[in-house]
């Protein structure tokens, strides 16, 4: 194994357009593996209650499980309080071993944000980062924004925009609404079996 690919998310739930990046990225990148790390306690304050997360690892499971590619990893649910990325990608390098190189896959949304993270300082020597289209971003102006030490680990790779969030999906079935083809089959009859996202706030 040497082309590690992680999608780590709150994946509240797993959605059509988190599949199709990560499998864009595995192809562009000839990435071996993309491994899903759902969240554990999420480490920003998120303002709506954000489901178990033995909900949203099962979700991810059921998403995924048709790829032979993509696995997902139970790192950070069973980490107890906020999990940071930089924790996580030492972890998983102990794991894999010194010979992986890691790929982290993200949305334009937190790829102009990677400079908040936690001790960002150290991701550049960590991993690369592979930046992904989002409606509403303007991916091309990272290039302008991100400080060019965050920059040289940082590939671009536009992909066809899909504006499917876990919000909208959340607030779709709140409100009665369809989400059919958003999330696989899978994943909204184990919406609709829980119960998810039917009562609280949205956002
Ligand atoms: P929420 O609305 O709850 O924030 P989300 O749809 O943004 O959910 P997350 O679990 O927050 O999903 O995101 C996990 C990763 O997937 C992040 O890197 C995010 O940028 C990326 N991502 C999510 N949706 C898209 C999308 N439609 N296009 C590109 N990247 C996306
Ligand atoms: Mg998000």
């Amino acid at each position: 194994m040497h082309k590690l690919g992680i999608m780590g998310g709150t994946f509240d739930p797993l959605h059509s357009a988190h599949l199709f990046m990560a499998e864009e990225a595995r192809v562009a990148f000839n990435l071996d593996m993309v491994l899903f790390i759902p969240t554990g306690e999420p480490p920003h304050k998120y303002s709506y209650p954000v489901s178990d997360a033995e909900h949203r690892y099962a979700m991810t499971l059921l998403g995924t499980a048709s790829n032979p590619a993509f696995k997902v990893s139970r790192i950070e649910i069973e980490r107890s309080g906020p999990s940071y990325s930089v924790d996580t990608i030492r972890a998983i390098k102990e794991t894999w071993g010194p010979g992986t190189d890691i790929y982290f896959i993200v949305g334009a949304d937190e790829a102009f944000d990677l400079v908040k993270w936690h001790k960002a300082e150290l991701l550049p020597d960590m991993a690369r980062f592979i930046a992904v289209t989002r409606p509403g971003f303007n991916l091309p102006r990272l290039s302008t924004t991100l400080p060019p030490r965050f920059l040289a680990g940082v590939d671009v790779l536009p992909t066809l925009p899909l504006d499917i969030s876990s919000t909208e999906i959340r607030r779709r079935v709140r409100e009665g609404e369809s989400i059919k083809y958003m999330v696989p089959e899978d994943i909204e009859a184990y919406i609709r079996k829980w119960g998810l996202y039917m009562e609280g706030k949205l956002e």
